[in-house]
C-alpha cells in the first residue's frame, strides 16, 4: 500500500474499507467527538500499513454529523492540499461489531508517527529534539517546524479550508517525510463548498482560538445554501473581504509563543496569556513591555532583532476589528495593519533561518 505517494494506493481516495481488514490497537487519546487507535490495514492480498482509526463517539450530540463532514472536508484537503494534510484512507461502516472494530462509522487515515508537537512541547530540550528531527541546527528548529505548518495551511486555505482547530496535538510528524503535517480536520470548513461550515457555530479550543471566535461575520450568507454557480463568486469575495484564513494564522501565533516561551507551556499559562492579551488589546508589544520577562527567556524570539517578537505580533494581533457597542467582535477594517496570512507569515524574516535550511528536510 502506497497511500503517501501521491496516488492514494489501489484504494482510491476515501473509499469504504472492508472492516476485515481493519484492527484497532492501542488508543491515541479520545476528544470531545471521538475516540482514536493506532491500528493495522491489512488487505486480503496481505498487504499491511500502520493507520489511524477515529470512530464516532454515538452518545455526543452532533458527533454523528461532524464526522460525517470530517469524511468530506478529508477527501477534499487531500485532493487539493494533500501534502499539507495525513493521507486520508477511506472508512468503514461497521454494523456489528468485528473483533475490536465496535459499531459506528471508522474513518482511516495513514499512520504518519508517534509525535505531534505538544509531544515537543512537553520536552526540556525542545529545539534540540526538533532539531534532530528536522534534520537542521538547533537555532533552525522552531523557525523550520513553523514554516512547515505555514506551508500547511497556505495549501489548505488555497484550497478554500479554515482549518478550525490549529493547536500542538493537531500537528503530526511525519516519520518518513521528516516534517510536519496536519491532523484532525474535524472542525474545519471549506468555505468553496460550504462543507461543515454554518454561520455563527463555534467549534473552538479556546486557548488557541481567535477572539473574533468566527472565520466570517455572524451575518454573512450560508454558504452551503447557495448554489455552485453564485458560491463561486460568493466565496473569493467574502475571502477578500474577511480573510477567513486568518483565523488560523492567530492559532499558530500562539503555537509560537509556545514554542519561543517555555513557560506558556502549559493550558494554565496559556489561559492566563490569553486574559492578559485581551486587556492589551491584543497588542503583544505592550504585553512584552508589561510582562518583564528575564532575556533568559525569550532568546529565541529575541534574536535576529526580535524577529520572532515581531512575527508573533503580526500573528496575535486583531484581524481587522473593532469591538461594536455592545462589546463584540466584529470585522470591520480600522485601518489598523492585519493580520498576517500563511502566505504573508511565510515571507517574515523569522523564517528565513529555515528558507536557507530547507533541503535538509525537504528531501
Ligand atoms: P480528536 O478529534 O480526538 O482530537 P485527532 O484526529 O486529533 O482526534 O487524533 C487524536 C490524536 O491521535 C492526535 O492528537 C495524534 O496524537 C494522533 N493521530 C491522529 N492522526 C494521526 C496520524 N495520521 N498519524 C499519527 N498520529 C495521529
Ligand atoms: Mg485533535
Amino acid at each position: 500500500v502506497h497511500a503517501g505517494s501521491g496516488k492514494y494506493g489501489k484504494y482510491g481516495l476515501g473509499q469504504e474499507l472492508q472492516p476485515e481488514w481493519l484492527s484497532p490497537g492501542r488508543s491515541l487519546g479520545s476528544g470531545s467527538f471521538g475516540e482514536c487507535y493506532k491500528g493495522t490495514l491489512r488487505t486480503d492480498d496481505g498487504e499491511e500499513m500502520a493507520v489511524v482509526l477515529k470512530r464516532v463517539r454515538a452518545r455526543v450530540a452532533g458527533a454523528e454529523e461532524m464526522h460525517e463532514a470530517e469524511h468530506s472536508i478529508n477527501v477534499l484537503a487531500t485532493k487539493a492540499a494533500g501534502d499539507a494534510v495525513a493521507p486520508f484512507l477511506g472508512y468503514t461502516l461497521v454494523e456489528s461489531p468485528v473483533g475490536r472494530l465496535t459499531k459506528g462509522l471508522w474513518l482511516v487515515w495513514e499512520y504518519e508517527g508517534d509525535k505531534t508537537l505538544a509531544y515537543y512541547l512537553k520536552r526540556r530540550d525542545l529545539e534540540k529534539a526538533l532539531a534532530a528531527d528536522l534534520g537542521v541546527e538547533e537555532e533552525e528548529a522552531v523557525p523550520m517546524a513553523m514554516k512547515q505548518i505555514f506551508e500547511c495551511l497556505q495549501a489548505l486555505h488555497s484550497a478554500g479550508i479554515v482549518h478550525r482547530d490549529i493547536k500542538p496535538a493537531n500537528i503530526v510528524f511525519d516519520e518518513r517525510a521528516r516534517r510536519f503535517r496536519l491532523i484532525d480536520l474535524g472542525a474545519a470548513a471549506c468555505l468553496k463548498t460550504g462543507t461543515n461550515y454554518k454561520p455563527g457555530e463555534t467549534i473552538l479550543d479556546p486557548c488557541y482560538c481567535p477572539p473574533e471566535e468566527y472565520v466570517l461575520p455572524t451575518e454573512a450568507p450560508n454558504l452551503a445554501d447557495q448554489g455552485t454557480r453564485l458560491r463561486t463568486v460568493l466565496t473569493p469575495l467574502l475571502w477578500t473581504q474577511h480573510s477567513p484564513d486568518c483565523f488560523d494564522t492567530y492559532s499558530a501565533g500562539i503555537v509560537l509563543m509556545q514554542l519561543g516561551l517555555p513557560f506558556l507551556r502549559t493550558t494554565s499559562s496559556l489561559r492566563t496569556f490569553n486574559g492578559a492579551l485581551a486587556r492589551c488589546n491584543h497588542d503583544l508589544e505592550e504585553w512584552r513591555a508589561r510582562s518583564g520577562l528575564p532575556s533568559r527567556q525569550t532568546a529565541l524570539l529575541d534574536a535576529n532583532d526580535g524577529a520572532g517578537w515581531d512575527l508573533a505580533a503580526n500573528l496575535l494581533r486583531p484581524r481587522q476589528i473593532v469591538n461594536d457597542d455592545r462589546g463584540s467582535v466584529i470585522f470591520l477594517n480600522t485601518g489598523r495593519a492585519p493580520r498576517l496570512t500563511a502566505t504573508g507569515a511565510l515571507k517574515h524574516p523569522f523564517l528565513r533561518a529555515a528558507l536557507r535550511a530547507a533541503p535538509a528536510a525537504a528531501a
